[in-house]
């Protein structure tokens, strides 16, 4: 059984990798044009699709018939060939959005959402909030509720993004400002690469709900995978096939002083788990073409710190890596965002006393010590975790391991 992803542009997919946990078929991607749409629809060699950007609505006049969903909805996202050929549209979103919604233990019955955007994904969502009671606001550029009006709906206790702002690679920018919205329980994202948008940042920073897109995805395909296979799959896989596939899209960042072991366990870690290892100091030595001591004596500390924000907002944006970070980048607050967008933070700590002091810049004219004092609350502040690197470095490579799991 042969079953794909339709779409015009699809780059970096999870589908098949998705699909490859939820069933026993092939999965292909199949990017054709507007002009190849419908002899693919109506000739191609496959049993089942998903539909994706631009083609949910396209895809319509080619099928037979409509489920009652994806004919509400006027979007279909999966296709079904049966045996006779007839093509059956199905809009496995609206089950996507709900699974998401109830994941995130937000109750919207009876309170204000606002849902950005009003392409496809924002009619799904807007129908799914208001099924379960929610005072649905579509706000659109161009619409009577709009990013200049946002005022009239302060009491918001629910935004979702449906637009693609902030999404990779066009990362770190939000559609609107939370600040406004003081009644607010939580915000979900439809976008999941990046895993935490500048949106979802700013409201776990308010110690919000925060939710991406990827529970979305993921329980999406496994309606479609029920609709190819003919047979129901129990919900208990969804979370199993985000977590595989959440972990894959994960950075792992070290941070620490300097000395600490960073880059030793790093590499431990890149091994032991089979992903590319980045030295970040390494990267900008590379930009500037001199080593480290050299930038600061040349350009100073704030030169330095500028070409370190360049290189881990390029790291910072990618997936999977395990990063290994300069001992002083917790000092610029933004490095925060560039590191936590994708990545799970590990402060390895070492006893200071234990640390060497060769060659390194700042530690030159400033006592390790008392660069700890100053630094102690800042990597405090940016660790998901802490791990100690006082024994072997194996030890705590394991450890980080164990807690990724
Ligand atoms: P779409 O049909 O292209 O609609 C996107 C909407 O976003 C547009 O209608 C537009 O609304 C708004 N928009 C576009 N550019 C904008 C900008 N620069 N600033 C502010 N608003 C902008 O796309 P879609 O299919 O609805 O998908 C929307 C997003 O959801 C995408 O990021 C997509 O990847 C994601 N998605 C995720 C899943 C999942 O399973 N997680 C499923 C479906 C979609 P206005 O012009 O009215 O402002």
């Amino acid at each position: 059984m042969l079953c794909g992803l339709l779409g015009k542009t699809l780059g970096h997919s999870y589908s098949p990798q998705i699909h490859g946990y939820l069933g026993n078929y092939s999965y292909a991607l199949f990017e054709k044009n507007e002009e190849e749409l419908s002899d693919f629809l109506l000739n191609g060699d496959f049993s089942g699709l998903n539909v994706t950007i631009p083609y949910k609505k396209s895809v319509i006049p080619c099928c037979t018939a409509l489920t009652e969903q994806a004919l509400r909805l006027g979007a279909v996202n999966t296709i079904v060939k049966r045996e006779d050929g007839a093509l059956i549209g199905h809009n496995t979103d609206y089950y996507g959005f709900q699974f998401m919604l109830k994941r995130s233990g937000l109750n919207v019955n009876g309170k204000k959402a606002l849902v950005l955007g009003s392409g496809g994904a924002a009619a799904t969502v807007m129908a799914v909030l208001r099924e379960q009671g929610a005072n649905a606001v579509m706000i659109s550029r161009t619409g009577p509720n709009n990013y200049q009006n946002l005022s009239l709906h302060c009491n918001a206790a629910v935004i979702v993004n449906a637009t693609p702002v902030g999404m990779y690679p066009n990362v770190g920018i939000s559609p609107l400002e939370l600040d406004h919205f003081p009644a607010l329980e939580g915000v979900l994202d439809l976008i999941y690469n990046p895993a935490r948008t500048k949106l979802l940042l700013d409201a776990e920073e308010r110690g919000l709900i925060a939710m991406n897109g990827l529970w979305m995805l993921v329980a999406q395909a496994k309606e479609s995978a029920e609709w190819f296979l003919g047979n129901k799959i129990d919900d208990s896989l969804i979370a199993t096939v985000h977590h595989h596939i959440n972990k894959q899209m994960e950075n792992t960042v070290l941070i620490g002083m300097p000395g600490c072991g960073k880059s030793t366990v790093g590499r431990l870690v890149a091994e032991m788990t089979g992903r590319q290892f980045v030295d970040a100091d390494a990267l900008i030595e590379e930009k500037a073409g001199k080593v480290i001591p050299e930038i600061f004596r040349d350009d100073g500390e704030e030169a330095f710190r500028v070409l370190e924000m360049q290189v881990l907002s390029e790291i910072g944006a990618k997936s999977g890596l395990v990063i290994a970070t300069g001992g002083g980048c917790v000092t610029k607050q933004i490095n925060y965002h560039l590191l936590h967008q994708n990545g799970t933070i590990f402060w390895l700590k070492r006893d200071v006393e234990k640390l060497p002091r060769d060659g390194r810049p700042l530690s030159m004219n400033t006592s390790l010590m008392e660069m700890y004092r100053k630094r102690e609350p800042l990597y405090l502040n940016f660790a998901d975790y802490i791990i100690n690197n006082e024994s072997a470095p194996e030890d705590a490579a394991a450890q980080i391991c164990k807690l990724e799991e």
